[in-house]
């Protein structure tokens, strides 16, 4: 199965991903996962992406569409996978089309993690993660047991260069101009299902299998 997960900055995505994927054995592709990646490694993409992330703007389409085509056509696809952060521009949209469709596939479900604007911004602020694994804690919702540490591999706790206030209102700005159309693209599909993404992280969970079950 091929899903996508689509939403505000800040409505969940990542999480829930990693746990849909988990729950359904298939791999979960973050685009923004895999250019932090880059930058890290200082490669060409890297470097590339590395201004427009950190200012909170959008990587251009081409450098995410060649990351894209590249990863899906890898063995671990085959039974389907999950597209955490991509598309997020029409154009990705129309490119992730043309690319499936070229293999006889398309995007089977789309889940739409549905937030109160107004809350994103607190779960961005608070929002640490760990420099080693990605793992992701909040201050007040998530903590880690020891505080700045992570539970799973005790590396330190860093907060992203663009969960600042002043950069989430940009990524939100990019969300609400660029972003926010794909939701008609695939609504006009019949592909898209609507989740309440507050409350509890295991209840939207079982939210989100519910809907992808119907
Ligand atoms: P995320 O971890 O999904 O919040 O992505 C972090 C940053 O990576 C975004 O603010 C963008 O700068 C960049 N990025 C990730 N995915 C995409 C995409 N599909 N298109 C353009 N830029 C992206």
């Amino acid at each position: 199965m091929k899903i996508v997960f689509f939403g505000a900055p800040g409505s969940g995505k990542g999480t829930q991903s990693k746990r849909i994927s988990k729950a359904l054995s298939i791999p979960q592709l973050s685009t923004g996962d895999m250019l932090r990646e880059a930058v890290k490694k200082g490669n060409d993409l890297g470097k590339k992406a590395k201004g427009f992330m950190d200012s909170g703007n959008l990587v251009p389409d081409e450098l995410i569409l060649g990351l894209i085509r590249e990863r899906v056509l890898r063995e671990d696809c085959k039974a389907g996978y999950i597209l955490d952060g991509f598309p997020r521009t029409l154009t990705q949209a129309v490119e992730l089309d043309s690319m499936l469709g070229q293999l006889g596939e398309q995007v089977e479900k789309v889940v739409y993690l549905d937030i109160d604007p107004e809350k994103v911004v607190a779960r961005l602020v608070g929002r640490r993660v760990c420099g080693e694994c990605g793992e992701e804690f909040h201050v007040t919702n998530r903590p880690p047991v020891q505080k700045g540490i992570c539970d799973k591999c005790g590396a330190a706790l860093v907060q992203r260069e663009d969960d600042q206030e002043e950069k989430i209102r940009v990524r939100l700005e990019s969300y609400k101009l660029q972003t926010a159309p794909v939701e008609g693209h695939y609504r006009g599909q019949g592909v898209l299902v609507h989740v309440m993404a507050e409350g509890e992280i295991g209840q939207i969970t079982q939210r989100i299998l519910e809907a992808l079950r119907g």
